[in-house]
């Protein structure tokens, strides 16, 4: 079966991730970088993305819940692996088996993998997350000298071993960064006078680890920095020397000429201004596509970058090529490197008023996700077996 004939796609280069993650232990050199690869690895797909970041240098993964833990080792991943959002019934047992360092957020927590890791006869390693001013999750200050003594108290039993100390900042202001790391560094004391000794604290994301030095401790957990997008609204990938990874596109499905004053897509938000050409594209918000865009982003075909005009549909949006000639099978840029003549996904990002994370993360099970390869200086082990479309045109095919 071959369906992968670039209707729509998204195609991960997986040679610009790891060029970014070389990139970023250069800039930032700390002892340890965890490559976050939680929801799917912001739609770039978790296991080839994990193994590249593997391969590249980073030594740790993160994803928010278990079951994405699993999922990496199901997938023959067996670097260390922090999760750290749980259902509040959640069973860790499965994650202690497998490895997974459990991110504990609460007393509760603390002794349900306790009670996982006696039940199996094992030691649950914990990273115990302290709250030190996002107030979603972590330890609430008034309860770190209780969890931290809990915590001893089960390590003593050979019940867990608590590995690391971590927290996120609110990237609110700097100030307010500067008290959360103060406040981390209070729980860090804490712990050691609790007699906990984690090897590992962390607090930084890609936008701390850039730009505050003071919170890099021995590691950082990157994101969105690892796919080449900036996590700043006044610095760009370019500025950050990163190359963003994923390139969405598809093929004009069908051309249109029309005349001034026709309609197009529902509720004709846009008339033609004048006689002109219309592409149709196969992609719509089932897709990814921010319906919140109609009218307000750009696509490349060609040489020329297009405004979508009308509604965004759920498979399918129009664009308007004035007196440009487009065919049916012509390719079609959605977002790309920007360095190659294609709209950001951050200028989708700020059509659609949202951030550059959620328009990789937020593209649809419908796109396949196809892979190119760090070319030749491919890092031995990658295992491109997941690649579905070796032979498929390059960007300027
Ligand atoms: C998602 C997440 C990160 C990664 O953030 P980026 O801004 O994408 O680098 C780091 N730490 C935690 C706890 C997260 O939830």
């Amino acid at each position: 079966m071959r369906l992968m004939t670039g209707f729509r796609e998204a195609v991960v280069d997986l040679g610009a991730i790891a060029a970014n993650v070389t990139h970023l232990r250069t800039l930032i050199g700390t002892a340890h970088l965890m490559a976050v690869v939680k929801a799917n690895a912001y739609g770039h797909g978790a296991l080839p993305v994990a193994r590249t970041v593997l391969a590249a240098g980073a030594d740790w993964l993160g994803v928010a819940d278990v079951e994405e833990a699993l999922q990496l080792r199901a997938g023959g991943i067996d670097a260390p692996i922090l999760a750290w959002l749980h259902d509040p019934d959640v069973d860790f047992a499965p994650a202690i088996s497998q490895g997974v360092d459990l991110g504990v957020s609460s007393a509760r927590q603390l002794r349900q993998a306790a009670d996982a890791a006696a039940a199996l006869g094992r030691t649950a390693s914990v990273q115990l997350k302290l709250e030190t001013g996002l107030n979603r999750n972590g330890v609430h200050e008034p309860d770190w000298a209780d969890v931290f003594a809990l915590a001893a108290g089960f390590e003593r039993a050979g019940l867990l071993s608590v590995r690391g100390l971590f927290s996120h900042l609110s990237n609110a202001s700097p100030s307010d960064d500067a008290d959360a790391i103060g406040r981390f560094e209070r729980g860090v004391r804490l712990a050691a006078d609790a007699g906990l000794t984690p090897s590992l604290t962390h607090l930084a994301s890609t936008a701390a680890a850039l730009r505050l030095p003071a919170a890099r401790f021995s590691m950082v957990r990157i994101g969105i920095g690892l796919y080449g997008l900036s996590p700043f609204e006044d610095q760009s990938s370019h500025d950050l020397g990163l190359v963003p990874a994923m390139t969405l596109r598809g093929r004009v499905a069908a051309v249109r000429r029309v005349a001034a004053g026709a309609g197009v897509s529902y509720d004709y938000l846009w008339r033609a201004p004048e006689d002109g050409n219309l592409a149709l594209v196969p992609l719509g918000y089932a897709d990814g596509v921010p319906r919140q865009t109609s009218g307000a982003a750009r696509v490349r075909i060609g040489g020329g970058t297009h405004p979508i005009v009308g509604r965004i549909a759920m498979d399918q949006f129009v664009v308007s090529v004035g007196q440009v000639d487009v065919a049916v099978g012509d390719q079609v840029v959605l977002f790309g490197d920007p360095a190659t003549g294609v709209p950001s996904a951050t200028e989708w990002a700020d059509a659609a008023g949202t951030i550059n994370y959620e328009i990789v993360t937020r593209i649809g099970n419908r796109v396949p996700r196809n892979y190119r390869g760090p070319e030749q200086d491919a890092p031995s082990g990658i295992d491109l077996t997941v690649t579905q479309a070796p032979d498929a045109p390059g960007p300027e095919g």
